[in-house]
């Protein structure tokens, strides 16, 4: 296969073919991107600077363009759509400031203060190797590009095959912005080729996707001895509290639960609303949900757009299928729109969803919640917890309630009375999965770091520590002893 043909999921049309690159092409990519990196982590962190914020006034200048792309490729609404543009404009500002703090070598605590002055550096990896996944082609590609072209290095990126144009687009806008050549590279093709000869060349790994790849490309960094972040799949709870204001808390969980036809990974799948509040927030959501505008187009009109594909379409309405029959209820929802075209489900609520459905601990990674009362916070919370993953959740409540519950959760983003924009937005704030959701963080100082290789320098002076020729073992060992007992009363 020398081609990839690339068709819009909400219209059917073909919105063009892009190459399908070969292991060769791919390791090309890297010998290219070694030297251009060298260069850029010699370009002062100001200079490199200047070249993000021109990314996010680029990003948002040409916004209409990018978002039409983005609907075209992956079918979602505009609302969906402008996310991504946000995200990225918020991520090349706060990466282009933070680098500089980053990137200052930092003084560190020695055990002998006076006698060792130690200080920590850090260096850019190198080639950083990042796989993307179709749902957010580009937040996932352009994000996180920017937080490692921000620490000095280059970047060999495989768009998804769904999304290799908005991939594409990438490179566009970070040359416009100044970025040398070869420092970022789109490659498109398939995972099975462009993604493993990334994985085999590459000096960081950071792959978005499911956790099934995440688990399998985990192995061959570890076997590399290559650093490896993952963000992964998620079954994401939000607890309503008797507390909630209903007010925001319907339109609220509608997004959390919606956005993105619900192929979000931090999207909400499980629903935990207390019986306090139950017969009020159940009928409302529903109907705020029955309510919804799905279609296609540019338009800001829509509340949902379709999914990825029809593929995708039917393994979503096979979950529901199952779910179903085995007696779950559907309060709305629950089928294709086929009317709208192939790739359209409407927005579904289950209630009694029984534990062997596959959604019940499955992500359906689709427009389906299932919603269960409970009797009290403690059960919400247990049954939040009980999920092989931990990516986000969210809790609608009066804030201190909320609060505090958000601290009993296990999940590496909590937002209280908001859906999962909170907490990704706050880009200096860590960011992904526990358990199968993860390893590693983006976002905050670490999401940074971690694109970096750490450098200790110790200054030792006046006297060794280790192998001292000047004083006698036994006085040394004596003096030490004492600095030590008495350091441990000063020194913290
Ligand atoms: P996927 O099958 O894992 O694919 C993701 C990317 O990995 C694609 O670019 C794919 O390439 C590539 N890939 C697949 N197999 C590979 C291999 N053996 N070696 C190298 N690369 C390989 O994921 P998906 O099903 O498309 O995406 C949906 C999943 O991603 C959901 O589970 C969702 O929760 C998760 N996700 C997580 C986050 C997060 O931030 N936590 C964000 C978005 C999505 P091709 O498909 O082009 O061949």
């Amino acid at each position: 296969m020398t081609a990839i043909t690339v068709v819009s999921p909400s219209s059917g049309k073909e919105l063009g073919e892009v190459t399908a690159h070969t292991a060769e092409d791919t390791r090309n990519a890297f010998d290219r991107a070694r030297p251009a990196q060298r260069r850029w982590q010699a370009t002062p962190v100001k200079e490199r600077r200047k070249v993000l914020l021109k990314l996010h006034d680029l990003v948002l200048e040409r916004r209409d363009e990018i978002l039409d792309l983005i609907q075209d490729e992956t079918g979602k609404n505009r609302t969906s759509a402008f996310e991504e543009v946000m995200d990225v404009a918020i991520t090349a500002r706060h990466c282009g400031y933070a680098a500089g703090r980053l990137l200052r070598p930092k003084r560190a605590k020695t055990s002998l203060p006076g006698l060792t002055r130690t200080r920590v550096e850090h260096d850019p990896v190198g080639v950083v190797g990042m796989i993307s996944p179709w749902n957010y082609p580009f937040s996932l590609t352009a994000g996180d590009a920017i937080a490692a072209l921000a620490m000095g290095n280059a970047v060999v990126l495989k768009p998804d095959s769904q999304t290799p144009y908005t991939g594409l687009l990438v490179a566009d806008l970070l040359r416009e912005a100044g970025l040398p050549e070869n420092v970022f590279q789109a490659v498109t093709g398939s995972g099975s080729v462009v993604g493993q000869e990334i994985v085999a060349q590459c000096d960081y790994l950071m792959f978005t996707g499911s956790t099934a790849t995440g688990r399998k490309l985990g192995e061959q960094a570890g076997e590399r001895l290559v650093g490896y972040s993952a963000e992964l799949g998620g079954k994401n709870p939000m607890i309503i509290a008797d507390d909630a204001d209903l007010e925001r808390t319907v339109p609220g969980a509608r997004a959390a639960c919606f956005s993105n036809s619900g192929q979000l990974c931090i999207s909400i799948e499980r629903l935990y609303v207390h019986r306090g509040i139950a017969d009020e927030f159940i009928p409302a959501f529903v109907d705020s949900v029955a309510g919804m505008r799905i279609g296609g187009g540019h338009d800001w009109e829509t509340d949902m757009g379709s999914l990825i594909s029809e593929e995708h379409c039917e393994h979503v309405a096979a979950m529901v299928d199952d779910a179903v029959a085995k007696g779950a209820r559907v309060l709305t929802g629950g089928r294709r729109l086929t009317d709208l075209g192939p790739t359209f489900y409407a927005p579904t609520l289950l209630a009694d969803v029984p534990e062997d459905a596959e959604l019940f601990r499955e992500e359906t990674f689709g427009p389906v919640v299932a919603v269960e009362v409970v009797d009290s916070l403690d059960e919400a919370v247990l049954k939040a917890n009980d999920t092989r993953y931990g990516l986000n959740a969210s809790v609608w409540a009066n804030p201190a309630t909320g609060s505090k519950l958000a601290s009993r959760l296990h999940a590496g983003t909590v937002n209280v009375n908001e859906g999962f924009a909170a907490a990704w937005s706050s880009v200096g704030a860590p960011m992904g999965g526990w358990k199968d959701s993860g390893v590693g963080r983006r976002h905050g100082d670490g999401g940074m770091l971690k694109y970096t290789e750490a450098r200790t320098v110790a200054v030792q002076h006046l006297m060794s520590i280790s192998g001292n020729t000047l004083v006698d073992p036994d006085v040394f060992a004596k003096t030490v002893t004492t600095a030590l007992k008495f350091g441990k009363r000063i020194l913290r």
